[in-house]
């Protein structure tokens, strides 16, 4: 199945936010590299691409073999180049810092070799293994399935995903800024996966019928659904025309049926989701863009540099705001907001007779995502609405479910939800060989 036909052409406003890097800068970036023995580069990967191997690759003009060692740990290598935190996890790792240096830019190198595979055309350099009769159903076609699927193809079991969405790919499809990661390499991504067999049913949403029917079906089950809906904020208007959520607004820009915002947007919420969504806003046409929080900048949750590039777009913050109402008549007209406060044990108290109507056209919610997994109807263990698993394999309490990813751990990276799949990919493998020679 082909997927890159549902790519719209590319938003000049949304062009890529670094440039690729051009051979000779490759080269020479690759040729900075001290190929670290131990390299704490790779140990903070968590899926320990072995960084000093595919950069020493590039340097010897080998894109390809560049390529194959990073999907041999990270079967989604170029969502993860384009995606990851690398300031924080490879890149903060990097030996050069110890020596005052710029770190290496494995996240960019990695893309280059990436890049170099998606513009040859080939298919994944790894082929099924025999087909040893064994199936597994995966809910949700995010990195996690994918991940997951990837792995089980390798070790020659079927894999089926089912996803409630028309394309596939989760958030890395519709829920990263474009400029990050764009529409298509997230799809052309999944179309080389694909190739592996891993069939994808889209637009089947999985309830507790059709999980009981996947039960009866598969030998296995792998639970990917990542993370359901906004939270909403629990106050008076927020059923009126002119609310969003940031997820929504991603995905409208992303798949092409949002061109344009009007007005002042406020947006709630400070983590990376919603820094996506108030630069997706100012690029769209908005007249203003501004971000409300109630703590301070120090607590946000998104990255600094995240934080940085929105101030650079233009979004304005307001910070130490509780929203209360959202006014209007039927449409949205303003927030009411409070002014908190912290006090000496760390919570925040509104500050009497501050409230204020901030006016706004439209408001943006990216107060975080709820879990998704009612329709697991007791099959599996939760805590707080998330699957618990054995982390070293992503086993959960039912033994012919395993899971991983944003529904075990409230939403991390890409990269997290990549290695997850592969170790429950692994393990399930593991698991359905035991249990078919115990039988
Ligand atoms: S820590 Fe830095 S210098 Fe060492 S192998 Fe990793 S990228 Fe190269």
């Amino acid at each position: 199945m082909s997927y890159t036909s549902a790519i719209p052409e590319r938003d000049p406003r949304f062009t890529d936010y670094h440039p690729s890097l051009t051979r000779q800068a490759a080269l020479a970036e690759a040729n900075r590299c001290l190929y670290c023995f131990d390299a704490p580069c790779m140990q903070a990967c968590p899926t320990h691409i072995d960084v000093p191997a595919f950069i020493k690759k590039i340097a010897s003009e080998n894109r390809l073999g560049s390529a194959r060692t990073i999907l041999d740990a990270n079967i989604l290598g170029a969502s993860c180049s384009r995606a990851c935190p690398v300031d924080v996890l490879c890149e903060g790792a990097c030996v050069m810092h110890r020596y005052n240096r710029e770190p290496i830019q494995i996240g960019m190198l990695q893309r280059y070799a990436m890049e170099g595979l998606h513009e040859s055309k080939l298919p994944l350099p790894f082929a099924s293994a025999p087909d040893t009769g064994k199936k597994v159903a995966l809910v949700g076609a995010g990195p996690a399935s994918l991940a997951c699927a990837a792995e089980l193809r390798r070790q020659g079991i079927a894999a089926t995903i089912f996803d409630a969405r028309p394309l596939p790919g989760g958030l890395n499809t519709y829920g990263i800024a474009e400029y990050k990661l764009p529409f298509g390499v997230a799809l052309h991504e999944v179309e080389l996966i694909a190739a592996l067999g891993v069939k994808i049913e889209s637009n089947v949403d999985v309830d507790a019928g059709k999980l009981a029917e996947l039960e009866s079906e598969f030998d296995a089950v792998f639970l990917g659904m990542g993370l359901g809906e906004i939270h909403r904020l629990g106050i008076p208007g927020e059923d009126k025309g002119g609310v969003t959520d940031a997820l929504d607004l991603i995905a409208g820009y992303k798949d092409g049926s949002l061109n344009s915002v009007k007005g002042r947007i406020v947006v709630v919420g400070a983590g990376n989701t919603a820094i996506d969504a108030a630069i997706a806003a100012v690029r769209l046409g908005a007249e203003r863009v501004t971000m409300l929080y109630r703590r301070g900048p120090e607590q946000m949750s998104a990255f600094q540099f995240e934080y940085e590039h929105a101030t650079l777009e233009g979004v304005h913050f307001g910070w130490f705001v509780q929203p209360i109402e959202i006014t209007g008549r039927a449409a949205v007209d303003g927030i009411k907001l409070v002014r908190m406060e912290a006090v000496d044990d760390g919570s925040l108290v509104p500050i009497a007779h501050s409230e204020f109507i901030l006016e706004a056209d439209s408001v943006v919610l990216a107060i975080g995502q709820a879990t998704h997994t009612k329709f697991l109807n007791g099959k599996v263990q939760l805590e707080r609405g998330r699957v618990i698993i054995d982390r070293k394999t992503g086993q959960t309490s039912n033994p012919k479910y395993f899971a991983g990813g944003d529904c075990t751990n409230g939403g991390r990276e890409v990269v997290d939800a990549v290695a997850d799949g592969k170790r429950a990919g692994i393990a399930m493998a593991a698991w359905l060989e035991a249990q078919h020679a115990d039988a």
